[in-house]
């Protein structure tokens, strides 16, 4: 990602687009979605936008996507009850639109029948 323009996540990070921040440690956050699919849906996010899927990720720093689980199991826990869905869509076909690894949390009562 380093070569290519940085992601809606970096212009969050760097504050140049305005969104609701609910945590942010030395290497992750975490935001509101801005289009939420449940009662609870949160974005956990490394502050490195150079990992495009999960999967690079946990080839190249399985310490960092370990991190952003524990995030979201916090977050999860001071949010809703504690009982969450924890989507990472890869690739274009699976409904990823924003090429910067994120978690989506999603937590509260969720629509029947869905996956995300
Ligand atoms: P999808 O859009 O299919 O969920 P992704 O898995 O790539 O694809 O998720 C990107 C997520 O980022 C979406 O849930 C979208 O609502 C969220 N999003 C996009 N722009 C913003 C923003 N400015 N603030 C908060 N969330 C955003």
């Amino acid at each position: 990602m380093s070569t290519s323009e940085p992601s809606i996540f970096s212009r969050i990070l760097a504050r140049e687009i305005p969104a609701d921040i609910v945590y942010e440690s030395e290497s992750v956050f975490a935001i509101t979605d801005i289009a939420p699919q449940a009662p609870v849906h949160l974005l956990v996010i490394p502050k490195t936008g150079e990992y495009r899927s999960v999967g690079e990720l946990a080839k190249a720093d399985p310490a960092l996507l370990a991190e952003m689980v524990a995030v979201a199991d916090q977050l999860a826990a001071e949010r809703s009850d504690g009982e969450y869905r924890l989507v990472f869509n890869t690739g274009e076909s699976a409904g990823q639109t924003v090429f910067h690894v994120h978690a989506h949390v999603l937590g509260g009562q969720l629509p029947e029948g869905t996956l995300a």
